[in-house]
């Protein structure tokens, strides 16, 4: 039995007339990316592996700026792939070219990190050891437990 072999439309090869989005699984209408600040401390790691924590959540770097990765669908796309809005879609929509979109781009960052165990293990590997805590082995005396006094007025 001979099987067809679909092959991608590349851009170069776009028919004239056509859209590069027809042929498209609609990649740019399927996340959003923020810019944030770079982590320099054990809490910014840890509120970045929070954010991860909840799921479809990425991270990736590029030319120095971390960008925080949020994968979710617009809620105007349509079943075709195509936008349910387009005359209304917002500025940013309307400013994404095919001429340089992400399209055939192989989504490859200067970083990128799909889970908060990365982030996890990069953070450790960045920052100095925590010091280990200390804890006595000898029980404290009553006079140096204070607890908090409710007053009744
Ligand atoms: S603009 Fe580019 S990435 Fe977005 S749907 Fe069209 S072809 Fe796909
Ligand atoms: S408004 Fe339209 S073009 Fe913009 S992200 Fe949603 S589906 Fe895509």
């Amino acid at each position: 039995m001979i099987s067809a072999v679909v092959t991608k439309m590349r851009k170069e090869d776009l028919p004239a007339g056509e859209v590069l989005c027809q042929y498209c699984s609609a990649k740019c209408c399927r996340y959003f990316a923020l810019p944030i600040d770079k982590p320099e401390s054990r809490d910014e790691f840890e509120n970045i592996r929070w954010f991860m924590l909840h799921g479809r959540v990425g991270l990736f770097v590029d030319d120095n700026v971390w960008y925080l990765m949020v994968f979710a669908d617009c809620r105007h796309l349509r079943p075709d792939n195509m936008c349910g809005i387009y005359e209304t879609r917002p500025t940013i929509c309307r400013s994404y070219s095919t001429d340089n979109c992400e399209y055939d781009d192989d989504g490859i960052y200067d970083q990128y990190f799909e889970t908060p165990e990365q982030m996890w293990e990069f953070m450790h590997a960045m920052l100095p050891a925590e010091k280990p805590r200390k804890f006595s082995t000898v029980p404290a005396a009553a006079r140096d437990i204070s607890l908090p006094v409710v007053s009744h007025a």
